[in-house]
């Protein structure tokens, strides 16, 4: 006892083992605002990209029945609800194309009046600040519904790797000079980023970036998109350019090492919840490159039609899908859920 009365404290009181009861990981649960501080995981509105289907025509309108809340827009209707987007603060606007004529190399989509052109022009026109990203590819322009000019290659139709490459190489460049500030090729031919680095550098555009579809799997969960984008492969399927679902995913890693040396300046996987291991392990192996994830159509349906049948809260099932790709390493995120991220967190 000392002269203030006051004991000793009992050291053999103290848990110093590191376990329960001193330790109770409920206590950073308890209290809403410590949750919200002890958060590593964040999304913001400024990582989302929206995707946008823009068609040929006027006056059009037309919901895409498997994608609640998207629709096709013609051109003359666009100018309004690029305005809308701009206002949202979401990171930018992912275009794909309907065009009026498909034919069997896809001209539209390498004509500087083609309808990504003209979308392009639109969003540059009534909303400069917002980024515009072109997606690069065919298989929306073909009337065979590949992602490239076919030839017969050891006795099958298959898409030509080489042909391609200059047909992608002429579509990027119609977007560059229509003013397009980030080219997204997605058809997973080989050297399609050298030779768009190319073309870009040839023509003085050696200041736009690209963005490489780097590891883009032969997904099922693509098929509302393809309701949506008018582009379903007539014969055939896409499974000789795609990557199978179940390769080694040391052959994705080859994939995107082999994008970065050509150039890309930023990278993506898809689809994003079947392949978070993916999309973690490309964040592992090449820290500082910036890596998108697509949160593709099925993704969205999936949610979209379990919440039509009350079988699934659709704001909190669609936010866990987000902060779980994020979580995953992806900094960038393509997703149907842009608009709806902005109204459910504001
Ligand atoms: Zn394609």
């Amino acid at each position: 006892m000392t002269e203030h009365g006051i004991e000793p404290f009992d050291l053999s009181s103290l848990q110093t083992t590191g376990h329960f009861p001193a330790v109770r990981l409920r206590r950073l649960r308890y209290h809403p605002a410590i949750r919200s501080l002890v958060r590593g995981t964040r999304v913001d509105a400024s990582q989302l990209i929206l995707p946008i289907f823009v068609r040929a025509g006027r006056g059009i309108h037309q919901e895409i029945s498997a994608m609640p809340g998207h629709a096709q827009w013609s051109i003359d209707l666009l100018a309004d609800e690029v305005r809308e987007i701009a206002k949202l603060g979401i990171g930018g606007v992912l275009l794909f194309g309907i065009p009026e004529i498909k034919d069997a190399c896809g001209s539209d989509s390498m004509d500087d009046h083609g309808i990504i052109p003209q979308a392009i022009r639109v969003c540059k026109d009534v909303a400069p600040e917002l980024l515009v990203v072109t997606d690069v590819c065919f298989c929306e322009y073909t009337d065979h519904g590949h992602c490239g000019a076919l030839r017969e290659l050891g006795g099958r139709i298959d898409v030509d790797n080489d042909m391609t490459l200059s047909m992608i190489a002429r579509q990027s460049l119609a977007h560059a000079r229509a003013g397009a500030d980030l080219i997204a090729p997605s058809g997973m031919m080989d050297g399609m980023i050298g030779a768009i680095r190319r073309q870009l550098d040839d023509h003085g555009f050696e200041h736009l970036p690209i963005m490489s579809y780097a590891a883009k799997y032969a997904s099922s969960f693509y098929g509302p998109f393809r309701e949506a984008a008018e582009s379903a492969p007539q014969h055939g399927d896409r499974r000789s350019y795609q990557m199978d679902p179940a390769s080694d995913p040391g052959q994705a890693m080859r994939e995107i090492e082999m994008d970065i040396a050509e150039g890309a300046d930023m990278i993506m996987v898809k689809p994003a919840l079947p392949y978070l291991d993916i999309v973690r392990m490309a964040k592992d192996r090449f820290p500082g490159l910036p890596l998108a994830a697509y949160n593709v159509s099925g993704e969205y349906s999936m949610i979209k039609a379990a919440a039509q049948n009350g079988w699934l809260d659709e704001k909190r099932a669609a936010m866990e899908s987000l902060i779980s790709v994020a979580r995953a390493g992806a900094s960038i995120i393509i997703t149907y859920w842009a608009k709806d991220f902005v109204r459910w967190t504001r």
